[in-house]
């Protein structure tokens, strides 16, 4: 069985670790390969490696770096049927939808291709005699990313590309659980002609993860992943002087009003509960049913859920895949039980789902579910369940419903489906919540913006991609110039504080 390698210095490598851990094919159940888990020494080659590369890099010209980007997009887009593939068959998600995620991954690399534009300084003439200031800002060094299983090519790709072409060099940890990915879009770098060292992988878990947090030699750490470990990251890096951001978990609200065209919004919610399998950040996972709205829109879901087909990712057809480990099909399925148990009604019931083909018989699979009536005291409330697990919950006003998202404590997406432009308008500017759409369920911004939810849903101060990635991953500089000419320019100096006359 193969052993998923480390990517260092350009080239693969075991490493010095001797553990490894299973890879799973969620849709048969079995084992397909191993990863090596990566050591602190590891770590200490992957950062040496990128520091020797950050010193040619960081001096390479804005043109050769988005060069780079060029051809990188192009190798994107030319292989991403076959990287979509290595992701479903370790994911678990349905191959179209992987390309999906390449594809909106691309659009970050996309953006960077545009970076001389957003990456200009600013220039004041004659801010006192003969006195001019400009700015400019510089890479910081080597810089991490620690991503989740959900998006193995998108997350990271929210990340490397905006490090690189503003001339940081990288060090990746990707989710052990499914780590191909990584590797495929590091051989794409080679064949872009990044030079060797600019882009690393290092494989593993949490003795990786805490080295990276540690390591002297890195300055600033990307985290997207469950709010419990954004938030020891971010505490942890940034305790150790390093800059951070971090994503977190989500539980994504997506609110009902009445005047609404039901089943447009049934439609669109069911696809942005069960997409994925509901392991989306952006996931939807509580429906909001305001007023005379809910009877009609719970009739309308129960007939879209029992639509959806459940298969393996490969197979065309299928709309949702299984989960990503037995763990969590088990995790969901208990979730299922206890919102029975405390009083939800079970409309569409998911658990023990068997795909018809004995092929897929010890799969991860668990069909959509549909709990109607859920409370906020409910656990199906309170958790993030990161599965296909929709709840409803039943308000009365559009007040309430505000309310109900606003405490909350995740704050990534949430969308609104009305007619009404003063409700849209009322929502977007009330809602405490980073990501809104408005008849949009998903509503992933496009790269050149950036992508952040508040609350426990991003802990620090920064989301990632589009102008935010950039300033998180640049530093800057002001210049306050002066050439002296006139004799009056001339005149020498004074030995009270400057004023800009
Ligand atoms: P996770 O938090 O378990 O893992 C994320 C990363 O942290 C992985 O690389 C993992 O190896 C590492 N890690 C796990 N446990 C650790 C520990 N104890 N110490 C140090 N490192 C550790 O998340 P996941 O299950 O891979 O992904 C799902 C979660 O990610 C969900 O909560 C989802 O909402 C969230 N997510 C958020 C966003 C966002 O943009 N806000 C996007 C995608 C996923």
């Amino acid at each position: 069985m193969k052993t998923i390698p480390h990517w260092i210095n350009g080239s693969s490598t075991e490493g010095s670790g001797t553990r490894t851990q299973p890879v799973f094919n969620p849709a048969t159940g079995e084992q397909q390969a191993h990863v090596a888990l990566g050591s602190a020494t590891d770590v200490d080659i992957a950062v040496e490696a990128a520091s020797a590369a950050f010193e040619s890099w960081s001096e390479s010209s804005l043109s050769q770096r988005i060069q780079v980007m060029f051809a990188f997009r192009q190798l994107l887009l030319e292989h991403e049927e076959e990287l979509g593939r290595l992701i479903s068959a370790e994911h678990g998600k349905t191959v179209e939808d992987a390309r999906g995620e390449v594809m909106r991954g691309r659009e970050v690399v996309e953006f960077t291709c545009g970076l001389g534009d957003v990456l200009k300084g600013s220039y004041s003439d004659q801010v006192s005699r003969g006195v001019d200031v400009h700015n400019f800002r510089q890479p910081l060094g080597v810089v991490a990313g620690i991503t989740p299983f959900n998006f193995p090519a998108m997350v990271p790709l929210w990340m490397h590309p905006v490090a690189i072409a503003t001339g940081n060099t990288f060090v990746l940890k990707p989710s052990e659980r499914d780590p191909s990915a990584a590797n495929f879009v590091a051989d794409l770098y080679r064949r872009a002609g990044l030079p060797d060292g600019v882009f690393n992988i290092v494989h593993g878990g949490k003795d990786a993860v805490d080295a990276i947090l540690d390591h002297p030699g890195i300055e600033a750490v990307s985290f997207v992943g469950s709010t419990p470990i954004a938030k020891y990251v971010h505490r942890t890096a940034t305790e150790a002087g390093k800059r951070v951001q971090a994503l977190g978990g989500a539980k994504n609200h997506a609110v009902v009003l009445p005047d609404a065209d039901l089943d447009f919004a049934a439609n669109h919610i069911t696809a942005g509960a069960y997409g994925s399998a509901g392991e989306r950040c952006m996931a939807v996972s509580v429906a909001v049913a305001v007023g005379e709205a809910a009877d009609a829109l719970v009739e309308a879901l129960e007939r879209q859920a029992r639509e959806v087909t459940v298969g393996p990712g490969d197979a065309p057809g299928t709309d949702l895949g299984p989960l990503v480990t037995k763990a969590a099909q088990e995790r969901v399925e208990n979730a299922v039980g206890t919102a029975a148990a405390q009083g939800a009604a079970v409309v569409v019931d998911g658990r023990g789902l068997k795909v018809d083909d004995p092929t897929y018989a010890d799969g991860f699979f668990t069909g959509p579910s549909l709990l109607d009536h859920v409370t906020a005291e409910m656990d199906a409330y309170q958790q993030e369940l990161f599965g296909p697990v929709l709840a409803v919950v039943r308000v009365d006003t559009f007040d309430e419903a505000i309310e109900l998202i606003n405490a909350n404590p995740y704050g990534n997406g949430t969308a609104l489906f009305t007619a009404s432009g003063e409700a849209a308008r009322r929502f977007q500017r009330r809602v405490k919540v980073g990501m809104i759409g408005v008849n949009v369920p998903v509503p992933v911004p496009m790269s050149y913006y950036s992508f952040g939810g508040w609350k426990d849903s991003l802990i620090g101060d920064s989301p990632v991609h589009g102008p935010e990635g950039v300033r998180f991953y640049t530093r800057p500089k002001v210049v306050t110039t002066r050439w002296p000419r006139t004799a009056v320019q001339q005149a020498a100096a004074g030995f009270s504080f400057p004023t800009s006359v």
